[in-house]
């Protein structure tokens, strides 16, 4: 076996209390104290993957290099690590049962009776320590989704349990929980964490380290209480407190120490002080933004923003590159039609419309792109937002009204976005995508090239509709040009318009790709144009003041 060292993250009193950024922070430290890690999810759900799943009830769906569909946790895994993940970091019920089943299938159990344990634990086990053994990280951090005592998560609560057991010194369980504040009294409450720790210990688990979430500074007496009830030492009760953006809680972390008391624990040397400088210029720059500029996200799940989770992240890198604040406003596309789209849309420096699939809300996302077009707003189109930006100028430009995407209208006579040749066998809908990382080829003169500085480039897709390559010339000759193609089949990739400051659609998804330390060269021109409409906004509003 490996000396890979596995540390597994569980969570207590109630769900969304942010293990991810507590495990993608921890991690960061670690990282930056000259380790190598990953962190992995765990999923007690029976989907074999989010990718089936409606955003309402997952969020976003996050794409790694290799075509996983992932749980959004995963981005902030990449964004904090700047490191790629890959299929065997998000593993869940339905995935574990799968290939135990299909085993049984095969005889591979030779008679035995199949069973939760040991069977469904082992490939639990099986599944955490692959990682491990690519040999490629010291440290492995698991993050179990879920809340303990949900009768969901018992398998893999009962797989940490035996691998605490197995692996001694090398394992280690961080128990993140909440210290309710109440205000009537004043006071922060133990009681929810002793409970679930107690949870955890009818488990056979005793958690090593207690993260506990609080609105509020947590005194000495408090940590002293909960280290006493739940068998802990006080220097790992760590206090984490609500902070004004998650980029701050790595630093954080680094104050309460818990990068010091995990390293202790597993035996690991301290190596050197943390290299945080290029985070904390992130940050610096972050807090304190020169300008301001206002983009639209046009979506038809605004109303829960974890839709668009790593667009919204992808602004924030960008914002900070261009040293301005972005100010997202969220714009529902069923709620935007002719009469409405100048008062919703003419104030803003820019907008984006959101992937998505189906009808639902489309007609607004065109309206708002006809608008930015003809109004010099600068636009970037994501995927489904690239394919509306196509048919709104094969209706407006083109002229041929009933242009539309086959997914939304079969029949139409202009399929200016069509369904991809190897999508037309596929039925089965779960991971049957054009999913993951595909090269693209940049054409030279073109804003993309511009953005990106060379002109090979590789990004991760997810849609099964494609620019229909029939109508290429049309589109050529009326503006609208392909300023990025995959040189293996030709798809085109992206689209922009030659006499707009800055108007570019993508058929791939730019935003899993961008990090605090790595922001996504796209956001970042997309968002320097807004800026400089601003400026030329402000130019010419002062000249029309010096007339009058
Ligand atoms: N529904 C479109 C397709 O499948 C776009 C997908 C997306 O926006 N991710 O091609």
């Amino acid at each position: 076996m490996s000396n890979t060292k596995y540390i597994f993250v569980t969570g207590g009193v109630t769900s969304s209390l942010g293990k991810g950024i507590i495990s993608a922070s921890l991690a960061k430290l670690l990282q930056a104290r000259g380790y190598s890690v990953t962190i992995q999810k765990l999923d007690p759900y029976i989907n074999i993957d989010p990718g089936t799943l409606n955003p309402y009830e997952h969020g976003e769906c996050y794409v790694t290099n290799d075509g996983a569909e992932t749980d959004l946790d995963l981005g902030h895994y990449e964004r904090f690590l700047n490191v790629p993940t890959s299929q065997a970091n998000n593993v869940t019920t339905g995935r574990i049962y799968q290939s135990v089943i299909i085993k049984e299938r095969e005889g591979a159990y030779l008679g035995k009776t199949v069973q939760v344990i040991p069977h469904i634990t082992d490939e639990i086990k099986r599944r955490v320590q692959l990682l491990g053994e690519t040999g490629d990280f010291e440290i492995v951090i698991t993050e179990i989704g879920g809340t303990v005592g949900d009768i969901e998560s018992l398998p893999y609560i009962e797989s940490v349990r035996q691998m605490k057991w197995e692996l001694g010194h090398s394992a280690l369980v961080i128990h993140l929980t909440l210290l309710p504040f109440l205000a009537t009294t004043g006071e922060l409450k133990t009681k929810p964490t002793q409970h679930s720790v107690k949870a955890l210990l009818e488990s056979g688990v005793q958690p090593d380290i207690l993260v506990c979430r609080t609105e509020h500074a947590i005194s000495a007496d408090i940590r002293r209480k909960i280290a006493l009830f739940c068998n802990v030492n006080v220097n790992s009760v760590i206090e984490s407190i609500d902070a004004e953006t998650i980029y701050d809680v790595p630093l954080l972390m680094l104050k309460e120490q818990l990068d010091k008391v995990v390293l202790s624990k597993l035996r690991l040397p301290l190596k050197h002080e943390p290299e945080l400088e290029q985070w904390k210029e992130f940050l610096g720059k972050l807090k304190n933004p020169l300008n301001e500029v206002r983009i639209g996200l046009i979506g038809k799940y605004v109303e829960l923003k974890d839709a668009y989770k790593s667009i919204a992240e992808a602004f924030i890198h960008a914002g900070v590159a261009n040293e301005c604040r972005v100010k997202l406003e969220w714009i529902h596309s069923e709620r935007l039609d002719e009469a409405n789209v100048a008062s919703k849309i003419s104030g803003l420096n820019g907008i984006v419309v959101a992937p998505g699939f189906g009808g639902r809300g489309i007609d607004g996302k065109i309206i708002a792109i006809r608008y930015a077009r003809e109004n010099n707003i600068p636009f970037f189109g994501i995927c489904l937002g690239m394919q509306c930006a196509v048919i709104e100028f094969a209706r407006n430009v083109l002229g041929w009204a009933d242009a539309h995407s086959t997914e939304i209208d079969s029949e139409t006579k202009h399929p200016v976005i069509d369904l991809m040749d190897e999508q037309k066998k596929v039925t089965a809908k779960g991971g049957t995508m054009r999913l993951g990382e595909y090269a693209c080829a940049i054409t030279k003169g073109t804003k993309a090239l511009q953005a990106y500085g060379k002109s090979k480039i590789a990004e991760r897709h997810r849609h099964r509709y494609e620019f229909n390559n029939k109508y290429f010339q049309k589109f050529e000759d009326a503006g609208m040009i392909a300023s990025g193609i995959n040189p293996d089949n030709n798809l085109v990739e992206i689209i922009e318009l030659k006499d707009h400051p800055w108007f570019l659609g993508v058929q791939y998804h730019p935003e899993y790709k961008s990090t605090p330390e790595n922001p996504h060269p796209l956001f970042v021109r997309f968002v320097k144009a807004a800026l400089e409409s601003v400026q030329s906004y402000s130019v010419q509003s002062s000249k029309l003041s010096a007339v009058h």
